[in-house]
């Protein structure tokens, strides 16, 4: 099949390889040809907008930052949308809004286009091995048609949430658990290591006790080695947990702390840390405490 792949960052670059990998030809487009340098040399096609990527390819893949540069992708004057044909399916994969990818589907339904949101989690790490969640929203027959020969390649933990826009409302809820999670555990590690205790024990206590979450499971990868390289940037985590708060202001649903956590992502940002990995939070209170939680040789 020919598979058109739109957005080759962090996450769309290992995502695109494997389906070339799977024996698929690919398709790509990126607003910096660079980011798909490496997908070109494995023998993906370049084209210079979405638009020629929707004319060449029945399915097309984005895997962009957010909901301004889905709709720019598809309703821009050189977009997908110019480039749709009947039959065609659309898989956005971005963690976007559920407004935006409804939106999409409605416009794409009088050409005969097939509209999925099928947003992941597991990182780089599992985008590379194909071990990512999907959380799917959209027709099921649709969804039928790409599982084994799409997103199987993709994930190994496939989800179909309902409608068009489940999977990017589910993936929301996830984020927000997820980056609420991150930012206890640098306030309650400067704690305890304020306190007196080993930041070592009290992972090893944490991960074995009521608290245990992955975020902590991965530090150390980054917080104890004092590695905060992407991975998935703090500008990213920040415009999800926005993601979270529009979709509460649009349902009438109080969510407080994700207010607290937005705060403490415009406060690492602020601070010039917005392209840095997501867990970079922690330097700021680790300034204010003169604390480190550093433990580099685990
Ligand atoms: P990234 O910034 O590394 O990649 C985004 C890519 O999109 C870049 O190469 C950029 O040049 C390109 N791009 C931006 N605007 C574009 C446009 N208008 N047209 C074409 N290309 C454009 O980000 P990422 O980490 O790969 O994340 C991509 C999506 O996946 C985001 O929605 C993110 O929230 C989500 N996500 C990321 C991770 C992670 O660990 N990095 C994990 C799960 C989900």
């Amino acid at each position: 099949m020919n598979i058109g792949f739109i957005g080759t960052g962090y996450m769309g670059r290992p995502m695109a390889r494997r389906l070339l990998e799977a024996g698929h030809d690919l398709t790509v487009y990126d607003v910096v040809k660079n980011a798909a340098q490496d997908l070109l040399d494995k023998g993906a096609k370049w084209v210079d907008m979405p638009k020629a990527v929707g004319e060449s390819c029945p399915v097309v893949i984005t895997m962009l930052p957010g909901p301004p540069e889905v709709e720019e992708t598809v309703y821009g004057a050189n977009g997908l949308m110019a480039g749709w044909k009947n039959g065609d399916i659309y898989i956005d994969m971005s963690t976007s809004l559920p407004s935006t990818i409804r939106r999409v589907a409605n416009d794409a339904k009088p050409k005969g286009v097939s509209v999925l949101d099928a947003p992941v989690s597991g990182g780089v790490d599992g985008a590379e091995a194909g071990t990512l969640a999907i959380m799917v929203g959209g027709e099921s027959s649709t969804f039928e048609k790409v599982r084994g020969d799409i997103l199987e390649h993709i994930g190994n933990k496939i989800n179909y949430m309902g409608d068009i826009g489940c999977g990017s409302i589910a993936k929301i809820c996830n984020n927000l658990i997820a980056l609420a999670c991150g930012n206890i555990n640098n306030e309650a590690f400067v704690l305890g290591v304020k306190a007196g205790i080993d930041p070592k024990k009290l992972r090893e206590a944490v991960l074995a006790s009521s608290g245990s979450n992955r975020n902590l499971e991965n530090w150390p990868r980054n917080v104890f080695r004092g590695n905060f390289e992407p991975g998935f940037k703090l500008n990213l985590a920040l415009k999800d947990c926005r993601l979270a708060l529009t979709l509460s202001r649009e349902y009438g649903v109080p969510v407080p702390l994700a207010a607290t956590v937005e705060q403490r992502l415009l406060d690492a940002a602020a601070a010039g840390l917005g392209e840095k990995l997501y867990t970079s939070t922690i330097l700021r209170l680790e300034e204010l405490t003169g604390v480190k939680i550093r433990v580099p040789d685990l």
